[in-house]
């Protein structure tokens, strides 16, 4: 099975509501692997270079306000069509469209605190890997559904 990795972060809203425990469920849940975890707290630079294809947007400075008011939650999830699943996994940007069972669906109210964000391409989860782990690459995992006792292979 092709193995991919996802870029994955609790925002700081999240982080503060005890929410992580829950979005890591999920994703374990589903069937991903966690490849790199760290809480960390962004500096302002950092946030507008994950977010600098938005520069242009009217509420560039309020998001990187939002991604800077406390600690983040950075993760790596890999597993098979990684950035698709965990996409769909997360629900629409807006939570007011995010279906319920997603988790933007079940746990957030308003597009300017969405809880979680996920790369949106296999490029944009390696650019954001870089950012946020940088040299320390993040572990390749097995398919946890891969193996003697397992149904993949
Ligand atoms: P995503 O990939 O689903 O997170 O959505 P985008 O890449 O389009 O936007 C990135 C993030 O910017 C979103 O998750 C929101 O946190 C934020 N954002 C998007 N649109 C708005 C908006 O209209 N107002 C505010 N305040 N934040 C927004
Ligand atoms: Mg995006």
């Amino acid at each position: 099975m092709q193995q991919e990795q996802t870029f994955v972060m609790v925002k700081p809203d999240g982080v503060r509501r005890g929410l992580i425990g829950s979005i890591v469920a999920r994703f374990e849940q589903k069937g991903f692997a966690l490849a790199a975890i760290e809480l960390l707290q962004i500096d302002r630079e950092l946030a507008e270079q994950h977010y600098g294809e938005l520069r242009q947007k009217p509420f560039f400075g309020e998001l990187v306000d939002y991604l800077t008011s406390g600690p983040v939650c950075a993760m790596v999830w890999q597993g098979e069509h990684a950035v698709e699943n965990a996409r769909a996994l997360i629900g629409k940007t807006n939570p007011v469209e995010a279906a319920p069972g997603t988790i933007r669906g079940d746990y957030a109210m308003d597009i300017a605190g969405n809880i979680v964000h996920g790369s949106d391409s296999a490029a944009s989860a390696a650019r954001e890997i870089g950012l946020f782990f940088g040299k320390h690459a993040a572990a390749q995992r097995m398919d946890p559904y891969a193996g003697e006792f397992g149904h993949g292979g």
